[in-house]
């Protein structure tokens, strides 16, 4: 008997919804400086114009972040948050919580699942974005996968429900919260889409502040090229010219 392996593709349009609605709070949870941009920031710089307040959780510092063989972790480290704050404020983000872990460390743990419950209670977001953690269809950063993982938990059940970390609301006033939405990047099955037609050049303006990852001149323009082409691809067969696709998984009312 022939096995058939199950490799499902990219849905087809029709089954993808159009999101047009804007949250009024949203977090993106990302592992590296970059990642969020690269992401989901064309879809935060259209709801940051809309009026959205949108934190964001760089889970790494991007100590290892580097190809330039004399740079160190210790020197790459502040040029890194220099540029990520530079970014995230091209999107119209300007509140960064950065958490101290060590870049290609991360692990779907309890101490990083606590810190990011408490974000979440703190800051109460309608929406979350992260790393997709099953992509099966390439490489996963190990890093991405721990982020795509501890975010989902966070959010259920442990934010929602007052006995988990109850330290976090008897003794530092944070209250339980519910997110109704995550949208997950670099998936392989996306189930919603986002015109962000009006902000992809946000975006890719927000990505070339990255100085230190994306380069010179010559391969911003490859850089810009290739989002362009995907966000396009994305936008396939949808009366829009750029697209950003998500996997959402919304929370039983
Ligand atoms: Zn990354």
């Amino acid at each position: 008997m022939t096995q058939q392996r199950e490799t499902p593709d990219i849905e087809p349009h029709g089954l993808l919804e159009e999101i047009t609605e804007v949250p009024e709070r949203a977090m993106v949870i990302f592992a590296h400086p970059d990642d969020a941009e690269i992401g989901s920031g064309a879809t935060v710089a259209r709801w940051t114009a809309a009026g959205c307040e949108v934190v964001y959780v760089q889970s790494t510092s991007g100590s290892s972040g580097s190809n330039d063989r004399s740079m160190t972790s210790d020197e790459i480290v502040p040029i890194r948050a220099a540029e990520q704050r530079e970014a995230a404020s091209t999107v119209g983000v300007e509140t960064i919580e950065v958490l101290d872990h060590a870049d290609g460390w991360l692990d779907p743990d309890r101490v990083f699942l606590e810190e990011l419950v408490r974000l979440i209670r703190k800051h109460r977001p309608e929406v979350v974005f992260a790393h997709d953690p099953e992509r099966f269809s390439g490489f996963n950063h190990r890093d991405h996968r721990a982020v795509g993982i501890t975010a989902k938990d966070a959010i259920y059940p442990y934010a929602r429900d007052h006995l988990h970390f109850p330290d976090q609301i008897e003794k530092e006033g944070l209250q339980p919260w519910k997110v109704k939405h995550l949208l997950m990047w670099g998936t392989d099955q996306p189930n919603v889409i986002i015109d962000v037609s009006d902000t992809l050049e946000t975006k890719i303006e927000a990505l070339f502040k990255h100085e230190s990852q994306v380069g010179g001149l010559a391969t911003n323009v490859d850089v810009a090229t290739r989002l362009k082409k995907r966000a396009s691809d994305a936008a396939d067969g949808f009366n829009f010219d750029y697209a950003e696709r998500f996997r959402r998984i919304t929370a039983r009312p």
